[in-house]
């Protein structure tokens, strides 16, 4: 890999605390870090370096996967740390900025290869752009990159700014948008499950799939995340980017190689065929809802416009379900059912393939019926693939009944790396594969608009739904209508 600098914006705050450092250390420890390797991080208060790489320290042993030895030297690690400065607003900071970087490109002997990575709040995502162009950050002779976190605009319009603003200093091909869902293990062995398995392969359309679930669920509630939340809902924060990019993942087509340009390339044929929803359609295709106080856990919990920090009587979505056809030849008649939300009854992200099923009345003269194969790919908690058949049983009283059969594929997850590692490794190595193009998110953020403009002017009852339950009824209605239901613990 090649020798690199570092550079990370918002090295004060939660998201490299929690994540990038403990990253970083994993990929150290497996050897995964250029030999020469210098880390600038940026906050806007004055630290000293020692405390910087002290505070990097604590959240190692806070948050890493492999947490240090007690006592062990961390110095190896911890020498490529520096603290540099910055407010994001001030273009001085900037060009002093510069000269640290070449400082410490000198003495390491470095290439002026950089990664810029955008930790901070979103509304600074532009102005930091321009300045690494107009401070010279950005006019390097080796290469450049930028790892921008979520969320990528608002809503199209916003979207649409902030990447012009983007490429006023970064190619396409220069930036990488962080979906920490596409750093996943099972969203990354969506790709191999499916194309490189001719058995997987040849039922993976519309001849054989009956309809396909995708579930994101959480039993937290807004967290301290209230400002940020009541602003994006659910749609926002959870369907326009990590649902949706599932959903091309588990509908595209096998391209002739598997690239990072064909993979994308794909996926964008899928976003590009999701028939669209207009303000006439959205009410038959998508529920809203906002949870009300329930119980989760045997404990008593509050509904979302009694929680802390919420605008009250705020309207803003914490479940959104919906269903999508994908105008593809391939995938013609097969509902594809998202849904996601707070304070469900379980933490599930999961991905349910339910197979078309004309064996179902094989049986008929013996009073049995044959249940549809499923496909069940567990994302999180579990990491695991299982797939669920028809057997003969004789336990029900000597007689043999058929029965659902479950066979189980899990990962052992104790030796896995986090999404985080691999993507910030796929970045530093210039693999794009599993970050989101900006034509991705753009299609995206075009499907979700009339969704968002039909939320805001009223047009969709905002369902509420108990804390701890399934979400609304009126996200079972929206399977029931094609004779389908939500799979949930089979
Ligand atoms: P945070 O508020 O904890 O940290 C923000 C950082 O920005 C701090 O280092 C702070 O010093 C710096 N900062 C604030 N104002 C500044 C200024 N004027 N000039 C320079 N630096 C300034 O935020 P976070 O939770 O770490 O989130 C960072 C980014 O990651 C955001 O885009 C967020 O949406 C995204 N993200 C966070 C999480 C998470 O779990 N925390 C998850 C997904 C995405």
């Amino acid at each position: 890999m090649e020798a690199m600098t570092f550079v990370l914006f918002g090295a004060t705050g939660d998201l490299a605390k929690r994540k990038i450092y403990p990253a970083l250390y994993n990929l150290y420890l497996d050897g995964k870090l250029p030999e020469a390797f210098s880390v600038i991080g940026l906050g806007r208060r004055e630290i000293a370096d020692e405390k910087f790489r002290g505070n990097v320290e604590q959240s190692l042993r806070q948050f890493s996967r492999r947490s240090p030895a007690e006592g062990e030297d961390l110095t190896p690690f911890l020498s490529s740390f520096r603290y540099h400065p910055l407010d994001v607003s001030h273009p001085d900071d900037y060009r002093k900025l510069l000269g640290a970087i070449e400082t410490r490109e000198r003495e390491l002997g470095l290439p002026d290869n950089r990664l810029f990575y955008l930790s901070v709040a979103p509304e600074f995502f532009d102005a930091i752009a321009v300045q690494i162009q107009e401070s010279g950050l950005g006019s390097t002779r080796g290469w450049k990159r930028l790892i921008i976190e979520k969320p990528f605009g608002h809503d199209l319009q916003t979207a649409r700014e902030l990447n012009d603003n983007l490429n006023r200093a970064f190619e396409e091909d220069e930036i990488y948008r962080i979906d920490h869902y596409l750093g996943k293990t099972m969203v990354q062995n969506l790709e191999t499950l499916v194309l490189a398995n001719p058995v997987i392969q040849a039922v993976w359309n519309k001849e054989h799939i009956s309809n396909v679930q995708i579930t994101a669920s959480e039993t937290v509630g807004v967290e301290e995340r209230a400002a940020y939340y009541d602003q994006a809902g659910a749609i926002r924060d959870m369907f326009q980017n990590h649902l949706l990019q599932v959903l091309m993942m588990t509908a595209m087509r096998r391209p002739s190689q598997i690239t990072a340009g064909n993979i994308r390339e794909e996926k964008r044929k899928i976003i590009e065929a999701l028939r669209p929803v207009s303000k006439n359609t959205v009410q038959e295709n998508i529920v809203r809802g906002q949870y009300a106080a329930g119980e989760l856990g045997g404990k008593p919990v509050v509904g979302y416009a009694n929680e802390p920090g919420i605008f009250p009587g705020s309207n803003n979505d914490t479940f959104v379900a919906a269903r999508l056809w994908i105008d593809h030849p391939d995938w013609a008649g097969v509902p594809f059912y998202l849904r996601t939300g707070k304070r469900m009854a379980a933490k599930s992200t999961r991905i349910v393939v339910e197979f078309k099923n004309p064996t179902e009345d094989l049986y008929a003269a013996k009073n049995e019926k044959t249940a549809p194969n499923l496909l069940i790919i567990e994302i999180n908690p579990n990491e695991k693939i299982s797939f669920l058949f028809n057997g003969k049983s004789s336990r029900t009283e000597g007689e043999s009944r058929i029965e659902p059969v479950e066979m189980n594929f899990w990962v052992d997850q104790s030796v896995l790396p986090e999404a985080y590692e691999r993507l910030i490794f796929d970045a530093l190595n210039g693999d794009a594969t599993f970050f989101a193009h900006w034509h991705e998110v753009e299609l995206a953020w075009q499907w979700v608009q009339p969704v968002l403009e039909a939320f805001e002017a009223d047009l969709l009852p905002l369902h509420p739904y108990a804390a701890g339950s399934n979400g609304p009824d009126a996200s079972d209605k929206l399977l029931q209508e094609q004779g389908h239901e939500w799979w949930l613990d089979p």
